[in-house]
Parts: C-alpha cells; structure tokens; sequence
C-alpha cells in the first residue's frame, strides 16, 4: 500500500496514519517528525531548517527531498508507506512521481476539515503538552498556524486537482468522529487492493 495523506495542519493525519499503518503493516513516514528529529538532534540539516520549521514556513524543495529519498530506500518501505506532510506542492508531487516510477501511488486520501477547528485543535494540543510537561512544538501557537495554514492554501491545495486527475484523490470529511475517519480511509484504500489480501505484519 503506498499512501499519500493530505489535509491541513491539525487535520488529522498523523492519527490517521498509524492507523492505517498498522492495517497495512507499511510505515507511517512523517516529513514534519523526521524534520523535529533533525531539529532535536542538531544535526548540520536541523540547524539550517530550525528557524524555518518554527517560522511555519516550507524548507526548500530540494532539502525535503532529499529527506524523502533517503526514507524511502530504507529496507521497511518497499512494502509500501503512508506519506503524511509530503508531497506539500504540485512540484513535490511531480518529483515523487519520477522518483516512484513505476511504484505508482495506489491512493490519496484528503482529510477536509474548517480552518476554525484546525485552529481549535493544534491550539487545544499545545494547551494539552504545556499541562503534560511534554514538547510543545514552537509551531502551535495562532500567529504560526497561521502561516502554516496561508502555505497549506497556497501550497498545497492545488495538490487535490492534480492527484484527482490521476484518479487517485479521496476525499473525506475529517470532522467526523475519529473512527469513523479511520473506516472511511480503510474503504477507500481497500477498493485499491482489488481482492488481493492485506498482508498481516
Ligand atoms: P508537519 O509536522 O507536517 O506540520 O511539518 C512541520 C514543518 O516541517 C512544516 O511547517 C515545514 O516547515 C516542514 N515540512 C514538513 N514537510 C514538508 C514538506 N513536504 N515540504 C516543505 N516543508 C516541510
């Protein structure tokens, strides 16, 4: 199963995406934790994004892609991947392509949600990490969430045209109780296995 996820920030993919990873036994390969990742360890790469990442900006094209590369030729995701903040631009999504050849994509799923709960979310979800002592990330407050969601609208949209010309876009209502989301994405993304089975891990 090779996955792409789309939706704002806060929408719900990275819940979504270990779900759907488990059911498929492929890996949940996030952009944004690999990038924090970077960031926390102060490698050469994390030093030059961090400002970047908290700023809610895009890091450049040809960093993320490198990023993305990488990933993928690890031994875990030739069996498939749920890709959750790549592609974020129809530039990105071509470069995917020609990477993946072949290996097409087998379906996106957009998670639609109103920018009001978006907001509402990753506010209640820095709130939520301030109370547990756990990381706040430096991009959940409302000043950068709103360049985060200005980057989605510019950037990333224009992504659900180019992925529903190939027939591939699922688009589904991700204001929807959490389980609910999940058994939409599952139906979605079994009518793409055709009858074949779902491996188990
Ligand atoms: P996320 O966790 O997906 O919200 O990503 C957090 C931050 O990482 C974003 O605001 C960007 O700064 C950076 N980032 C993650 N994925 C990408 C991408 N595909 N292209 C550019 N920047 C990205």
């Amino acid at each position: 199963m090779r996955l792409v996820l789309l939706g704002a920030p806060g929408a719900g993919k990275g819940t979504q995406a270990d779900a759907i990873s488990k059911r498929y036994c492929v890996p949940h390969l996030s952009t944004g934790d690999i990038l924090r990742a970077e960031v926390r360890s102060e490698t050469k790469l994390g030093l030059a994004i961090r400002s970047t990442i908290d700023s809610g900006k895009l890091v450049p094209d040809d960093v993320i892609a490198d990023v993305v590369a990488q990933r993928l030729l690890q031994g875990d995701a030739a069996r498939g991947f749920i890709l959750d903040g790549f592609p974020r631009s129809v530039p990105q999504a071509r470069w995917l392509d020609g990477l993946l050849s072949d290996d097409r994509i087998d379906a996106v799923v957009e998670l639609v949600v109103d920018e009001a709960v978006v907001l509402a979310r990753v506010i209640n979800r820095a709130r939520l990490a301030r109370e547990n002592a756990t990381d706040v990330r430096k991009d959940d407050d409302v000043e950068t969430m709103r360049v985060r969601l200005e980057a989605y609208k510019v950037a990333t949209l224009p992504l659900s045209a180019y992925y529903e010309r190939q027939g591939l876009l699922h688009r589904i209502d991700g204001m929807m109780a959490v389980d609910r989301v999940t058994a939409e994405i599952f139906k979605a993304a079994d009518a793409t296995m055709r009858g074949r089975p779902v491996d188990a891990c």
